[in-house]
C-alpha cells in the first residue's frame, strides 16, 4: 500500500508530540516530588517577597520556571506552581518574564499574613517626618530599595529645619540605607547611618558565598549609574565598599536603634550607644529582623548564619544548629 504524502508530516509531528508530552510529563511528576518534600519538611513558607501564579491566567508557557534561578517553581497539572517556597528570594524575575501577566509578588502568606505599612508617595509614614524606604515597606529588590532610600531624601530635604543635631538619621546600611546616603550627601543634609551588623550590604552581606545577584542598571545620585545586571554577592559589596571610600560615607557599624521618641519639632533616637536628636528618620530596615546573637567569640565570622538559605554549600561539613524551635528543627532536616 503507498504510504500517503502527508505521512511525511504527520510522522515527524507525531514524533516531535510524543517527546514533548512525554517529557513534560516527567518534569511536572519530577515537580509533585519536589512539592510534597518541601511540605513533608515543614518547607513551605516563603521567606519574604514571592509569587503567587493566578491559575486562571497561567496558560502554562513555563517561561517563570525558565527564569527563575532558584529552581523556586515547576509544572503541575500545566500551571506554574511554587513547589519550593523556601528557595524563593524575591527578585521577581518569573514575575517579569511571564508573558500573559499571570504572576503577583506579594509578601504575605495565609498562614504569616504580613502588614506592609502605609507610606505616602514621598515615603513618608502616618508620622510625621518618619520615612520607610525599601523592603520594610514591600519594595524586594536591590535596586528598587537604593532608589526609594535616594527619593526618600528628595523629600526630607523639603522638611522644615529644626535645632536638631542632624536633618535624617538612616536605621540600616542595606541598599536602602546605602541609596538614601548618597541622597543625603547630595542634597547637603546633617545625616547618620546607624547598622546593626558589623558590615553594610543588609540581606546581601547574608546572601550565600558567590550567590548570583540578579538585578537592573539604576541611576543613584552622587556616583551615578549601579550598572550590573548579574553580579556575585562579593562584587556587589566590593562596588558598595568602593562608593564608601569615594564619598566618605560614615557607618556606625554593631549600632542597634532601638527606638524613637517625638521631641520638640522632630525625634530622640535612642540605639545601643548613644541617643541623637534629628529632624526626621529613614526607617531602612528591611524585614529580616535582629537575630538574637549568643555573644560568644568568633560569632561575627562569616560562617556563622542567622538564616539557612542554601543547605547545600555545607553538604559533608559538620554544622550546629543553635536553638530548639521550629526552625532549627527545619534547618537540621
Ligand atoms: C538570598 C537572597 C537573594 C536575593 N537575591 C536578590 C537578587 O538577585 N536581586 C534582587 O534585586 N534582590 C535580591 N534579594 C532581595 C534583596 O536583597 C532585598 O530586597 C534588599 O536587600 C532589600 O534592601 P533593604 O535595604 O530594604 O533591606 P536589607 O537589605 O534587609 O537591609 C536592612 C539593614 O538594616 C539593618 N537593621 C535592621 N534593623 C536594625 C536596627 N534596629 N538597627 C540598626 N540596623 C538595623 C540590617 O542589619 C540590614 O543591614 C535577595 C534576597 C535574599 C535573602
Ligand atoms: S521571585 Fe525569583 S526566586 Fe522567587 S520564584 Fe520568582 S524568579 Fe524564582
Amino acid at each position: 500500500m503507498p504510504i500517503p504524502d502527508y505521512a511525511i508530516y504527520l510522522i515527524p509531528l507525531i514524533f516531535i508530540l510524543t517527546f514533548y508530552v512525554g517529557r513534560r510529563k516527567k518534569s511536572e511528576k519530577k515537580s509533585v516530588i519536589q512539592m510534597n518534600e518541601a511540605i513533608s519538611q515543614g518547607l513551605t513558607e516563603p521567606a519574604s517577597l514571592h509569587p503567587v501564579i493566578d491559575p486562571v491566567r497561567c496558560l502554562g508557557s513555563g517561561s517563570c520556571i525558565r527564569a527563575c534561578p532558584e529552581q523556586a517553581l515547576g509544572m503541575i497539572k500545566g500551571k506554574a506552581v511554587l513547589i519550593n517556597p523556601t528557595h524563593c528570594i524575591g527578585h521577581g524575575a518569573c514575575a517579569a518574564a511571564c508573558p500573559q501577566d499571570a504572576i503577583t509578588l506579594v509578601f504575605g502568606t495565609e498562614k504569616r499574613g504580613m502588614d506592609i505599612p502605609q507610606v505616602d508617595p514621598a515615603f513618608e509614614t502616618n508620622v510625621k517626618g518618619i520615612f520607610i524606604a525599601g523592603e520594610l515597606g514591600g519594595m524586594g529588590l536591590i535596586r528598587k530599595s537604593a532608589s526609594q532610600g535616594a527619593q526618600a531624601m528628595d523629600s526630607i530635604v523639603k522638611l522644615k529645619g529644626s535645632a536638631n543635631d542632624y536633618d535624617v538619621v538612616i536605621v540600616g546600611a542595606g541598599p536602602a540605607g546605602m541609596g538614601a546616603a548618597l541622597g543625603a550627601i547630595q542634597h547637603k543634609l546633617r545625616y547618620l547611618i546607624v547598622e546593626q551588623e558589623v558590615s553594610l550590604g543588609g540581606a546581601i552581606f547574608q546572601y550565600p558565598r558567590n550567590k548570583i545577584a540578579m538585578t537592573a542598571p539604576v541611576k543613584l545620585p552622587v556616583v551615578g549609574e549601579m550598572h550590573f545586571k548579574e553580579v556575585c554577592k562579593e562584587k556587589l559589596l566590593e562596588w558598595w565598599l568602593g562608593i564608601i571610600e569615594k564619598t566618605g560615607i560614615k557607618i556606625n557599624y554593631n549600632e542597634r536603634m532601638e527606638n524613637v521618641t517625638p521631641y520638640d519639632n522632630g525625634f530622640i533616637v535612642k540605639t545601643s550607644q548613644s541617643e541623637y536628636k534629628t529632624r526626621s528618620v529613614l526607617l531602612a530596615i528591611g524585614r529580616r529582623g535582629t537575630p538574637r546573637k549568643l555573644g560568644v567569640p568568633g560569632e561575627e565570622l562569616p560562617k556563622v548564619v542567622y538564616r539557612l538559605i542554601d543547605p547545600e554549600q555545607y553538604r559533608n561539613m559538620h554544622v550546629i544548629v543553635v536553638g530548639g524551635g521550629d526552625s532549627a528543627v527545619e534547618a537540621a532536616m
